[in-house]
């Protein structure tokens, strides 16, 4: 398999997530460990599950924590900024290892494992963590992606063609999932950008996956870092801080940008199970339905079906997809018989979305447009109707979670808004109607919000370097 780690062993952390909920139990574990500074290299705290909505106990946190985890030396986010993981994949380095106190904390680049509040204390404190590492079952693509196919419909390919294998079974008595505690290893799309591989990556959640590691190309991570080294500093410039653990994670892509070299999987390497996926088989859009993650269907088994509410945001998503949102947006006269929710990943999303004209259409639809964050994925925010039916670009439709006796389906933003568009599910002739023009996977709709070529962030890159107190020696 691709990483070369024993059965179990105390596995060098350096990448560690909190976030908000969570974050005051791993406050209260470090405090326990009379941990006064970090030993793992970097640790970040984010705002991004109560900032739209907080509760008085919110706000406490919101206004505590940050001192707590930048006086240890780790990176404090702020309400409003967006989603840990839309941050933290911007942070992670090749082939480490990193462990968050989110269930979704699984980075597209090296690999994760979520862990407890306990765990994700004593990593940060420690530097380290046990693991125990499982099989990995691989899923290779294979063949072109087919007009108006997303990555969401592959995402929800690996379930679906886990459930015709027989691998998968969707009742829960005696249910079968071959994903259920094994790392998930992707091959064939190795030239997807590091925030799509995270889409896939991201939902291995959902399949109970241990871990996920996706086999990707030089070139998307190296032009990730180019854009992210640039954001560290710009943080710095900010006033984020620890600025020291900033400016070591952006010299340390500097080091690997140098010679940029991959991990590979051993020719030979054994899998539990290899699953081969053909993309010139997968002809329509792919839904997870009411409510189960696992319970994929092709459009044509629930065209027609009337949708009351929709939702474009998570983690699951970037920027691409409010773009490919927006290009189906624009084709509609008049405004949505939906309720639209728009919730970007993060506040530099909103920005270039806001600039690039995409709000200005959301704006026309009638759409909802909500603070950087979780949103409605958080699930005990904001709610939609009660009994509603909605569709979802969020990770997971657990009975209630999005709204009571809610029955949410589970699709790419292409489809979410043609549904808003339309007041139901389509059709593929409706749905190809508005796809006609529209290229997924095109440079265009999808493009790295490339910091490096941004002049605002430049200029705070440049700034940083000029401050003494965060030219730091980066250790190997
Ligand atoms: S968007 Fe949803 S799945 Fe992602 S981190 Fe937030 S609550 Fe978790």
């Amino acid at each position: 398999m691709a990483f070369a780690l024993a059965p179990t062993v105390n596995q060098k952390m350096t990448t560690v997530g909190s976030q908000d909920t969570t974050g005051p139990m791993t406050r209260d574990e470090l405090k326990d460990l009379a941990c006064l500074g970090f030993t793992a290299d970097l640790v970040m705290q984010s705002f991004c599950h109560t900032a739209a909505y907080p509760k008085p106990v919110d706000i406490s946190t919101q206004h505590t924590l940050p001192d707590f985890i930048r006086t240890r030396g780790g990176v404090s986010l702020q309400p409003g900024d967006g989603i840990i993981h839309s941050w933290l994949n911007r942070m992670l380095l090749p082939d480490t290892v990193g462990t968050g106190g989110d269930s979704h904390t699984r980075f597209p680049i090296g690999i994760s494992f979520p862990a407890g509040s306990g765990l994700v204390a004593f990593a940060a404190a420690t530097g380290v963590m046990p693991l125990d590492m499982p099989e990995s079952v691989l899923v290779r693509f294979t063949g072109e992606m087919q007009p108006g196919i997303t990555l969401r419909d592959l995402v929800n390919a690996i379930p679906y063609a886990a459930i015709q294998s027989g691998d998968l079974t969707i009742e829960k008595k005696g249910k079968k999932n071959i994903f259920s505690g094994r790392v998930l290893e992707i091959e064939g799309l190795p030239d997807l950008k590091v925030e799509q591989a995270f889409e896939l990556s991201d939902a291995s959640a959902e399949r109970s996956a241990g871990g996920c590691s996706i086999k990707l190309n030089k070139e998307p991570i190296i032009e990730y870092f180019k854009s992210n080294i640039t954001l560290l500093r710009w943080m710095i410039s900010e006033g984020y801080g620890d600025p020291r653990t900033l400016e070591r994670r952006a010299a340390a892509m500097e080091e690997w940008l140098k010679n940029p070299e991959l991990m590979e999987a051993d020719a030979d390497a054994e899998y539990h199970k290899i699953i081969e996926i053909d993309l010139n088989e997968i002809k329509e859009p792919l839904l997870a339905c009411p409510n189960d993650p696992d319970d994929v269907k092709p459009l044509s088994e629930v065209q027609g079906t009337k949708i009351d509410e929709v939702f474009i945001g998570s983690c699951m998503t970037n920027i691409g997809h409010f773009r490919a949102a927006g290009e189906v947006l624009k084709q509609l006269k008049g405004s949505i018989p939906t309720r639209l929710w728009i919730s970007p990943p993060t506040k530099m999303d909103q920005h270039q979305l806001t600039e690039e004209g995409i709000y200005a259409i959301f704006g026309s639809a009638g759409a909802r447009t909500e603070m950087p964050g979780c949103s409605l994925c958080m699930g005990n925010q904001a709610r939609i109707a009660t009994k509603s039916t909605a569709i979802s670009t969020s990770t997971r439709n657990f009975p209630n979670r999005l709204g009571d006796g809610a029955n949410v389906y589970l699709g790419s933003s292409e489809l979410a808004a043609v549904c808003a568009a339309l007041g139901k599910i389509p059709n593929m002739e409706e749905y190809m109607g508005f796809m006609d023009s529209l290229d997924t996977m095109s440079g265009e709709i999808y493009r790295y919000l490339n910091f490096n070529e941004i002049e605002s962030f430049m200029q705070g890159a440049d700034k940083a370097k000029t401050i003494p107190a965060v030219n730091v020696e980066v250790s190997a």
